[in-house]
């Protein structure tokens, strides 16, 4: 999600939020006739527990509403998930924290939770085909067979030093009409650049932002980098939550009036002017004036809306998909005998992808998290769980200096997100020509419908683009008539 090597720098914090994070400081279009705190008791369905979700719940119950979240999951939290019975209680989903997260780190003091600088760190070494390639040793590598302008760019900087400097001056110019012209393949900028076919290559077998180049827009890329370059300018570090995200999560659910109802999976919506019924798929049914989904996009396809949204907008559910992930969480015995690898990790461009590396001293071992990223994970997704585990180990041992004996890597936990049927993935990827056809209508509300959700925000990405959209859904259901 973040170029790591842009935030080297490993400061005290000393942002202060925007002052966002309650319904007071939002600046709602309230109909005059009602202040906060008064508006009439409509019941809102929130479909959905991640950050969006329960961040819109805690702001409609501020705002007076009666708020009940359904969440087809058996736990809260979506694509946020620390992984507690796994060594070192790493997380699996959103994790990093960037400066330019006003919203996440207000809501943190407001809810209590603490922050700490992020312990993520860059890939000491690079494996290209079978050889281990020191980071100071890449630009004069054999193995190192990039365009002669390329060479000293490590793989891990390839995409965000290649890309250069974004065009937009905010974030939110991404999808401004103004740069229509630049929703083109990311593989076609790539190749004008005279990136060899080593170099794109390489550039496919970790790209975070895209299932392969050929099917991201550089839209998407530049506002990536643009995040990043804001990011920079504040000069602060990134940051995650003390003992993983879930704690987060954790504190949004204890705020609010009405919990989460777990293991709802809606699966039908029946909707008219000012009612709303959801079916679920254990055949439960809850009652609402408005509802707001704040699902992936992947997800909705999975629900019947009677009568139907505009065609257009169905469409728009079919065609974009999300982010492939598959990691594998693995540990090893700190040992003397065995040359361990520091924290920090591989960049590989085979089957284990991007393997992260975290000493855990005082539980004597070592956690490895390898990520796979996008298309790469095709080639093994077929394959059973088990055999699955076995091959990955295997590749593993391989890698340690010294871990002869394949026994002693114990296997954790297999997290496949883009075979999960309520993420499908880790974040959207917009491909060339979809940001202008869907981004807006994924926004829009229908009637009594209305969307939220990582994927719906104007400006921000991941973590703060789930509180962002849900902060826009909050002003829209105020404003609405639907209402009254
Ligand atoms: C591997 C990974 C790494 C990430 N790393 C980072 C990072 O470092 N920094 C960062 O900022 N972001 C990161 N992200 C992204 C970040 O986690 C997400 O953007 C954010 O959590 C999305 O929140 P959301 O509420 O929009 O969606 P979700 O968290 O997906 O919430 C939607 C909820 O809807 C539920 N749902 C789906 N279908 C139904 C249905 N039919 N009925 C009822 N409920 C339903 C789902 O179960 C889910 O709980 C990462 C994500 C992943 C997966």
């Amino acid at each position: 999600m973040w170029d790591l090597a842009r935030f080297r720098k490993r400061t005290r914090r000393s942002f202060l939020g925007a002052g966002l994070g309650s319904v007071a400081a939002l600046s709602l279009p309230l109909r005059k006739t009602h202040a906060v705190g008064e508006l009439p008791r409509a019941k809102v369905l929130v479909v959905g527990a991640g950050l969006s979700g329960m961040y819109a719940a805690r702001l409609l119950e501020q705002a007076g509403y009666d708020v009940q979240i359904v969440e087809a999951r058996v736990r809260a939290g979506g694509r946020v998930l620390t992984l507690d019975d796994v060594p070192g209680r790493p997380d699996a989903g959103g994790s990093q924290i960037g400066p330019t997260y006003a919203r996440f780190i207000h809501l943190a003091e407001q809810l209590d939770v603490e922050l700490t600088n992020s312990t993520a760190s860059l890939p000491l070494d690079f494996i290209v085909g079978d050889e281990i390639i020191k980071r100071n040793e890449w630009a004069t590598h054999t193995s190192n067979q990039l365009a002669e302008q390329h060479r000293s760019i490590t793989p891990d900087r390839l995409l965000t030093q290649l890309i250069g400097k974004s065009p937009y001056a905010t974030l939110a110019d991404w999808h401004k009409a103004d740069f229509a012209n630049l929703d083109f393949s990311a593989v076609q900028f790539f190749k004008e650049l005279g990136v060899n076919e080593f170099g794109l290559r390489l550039l496919d077998a970790n790209n975070a932002y895209g299932n392969s180049l050929a099917r991201t827009s550089m839209l998407t890329l530049y506002h990536v980098l643009r995040n990043i370059e804001q990011a920079i300018a504040m000069g602060q570090p990134l940051l995650q939550v003390r003992g993983g995200t879930s704690r987060f999560v954790e504190a949004l659910a204890t705020g609010l009036n009405n919990k989460p109802v777990l293991n709802k999976a809606v699966r039908k919506l029946i909707h008219s002017a000012n009612s709303i019924q959801a079916v679920c798929r254990d055949g439960s049914t809850f009652e609402a004036n408005v509802v707001v989904f704040t699902t992936p996009v992947p997800a909705l396809r999975q629900i019947e809306f009677e009568p139907n949204l505009p065609s257009a907008l169905v469409s728009g559910f079919s065609e974009v998909n999300y982010h492939k992930v598959l990691q594998c969480y693995l540990s090893y015995p700190l040992s003397p005998s065995m040359d361990s690898i520091p924290n920090g990790g591989y960049w590989t461009d085979g089957l284990l992808g991007r393997v992260f590396q975290k000493a855990l001293p005082s539980e004597g071992k070592t956690l490895s998290t390898i990520w796979i990223n996008g298309d790469s994970c095709d080639a093994i997704d077929q394959l059973p769980d088990e055999d699955l585990k076995r091959h990955i180990i295997g590749e593993f041992a391989k890698t340690i200096p010294g871990m002869a004996d394949m026994d002693k890597v114990e296997f954790h936990r297999l997290v496949r997100w883009h075979k999960d049927s309520d993420s499908h993935g880790s974040w959207v990827v917009w491909q060339p020509g979809q940001i202008r056809k869907y981004f807006d209508a994924f926004r829009q509300s229908y009637g009594n419908i209305y969307f939220a959700g990582a994927h719906t925000a104007l400006s921000n990405r991941g973590l703060e683009a789930a509180l962002e959209s849900a902060e826009r859904v909050t002003a829209e259901v105020l404003a609405s008539q639907a209402i009254q």
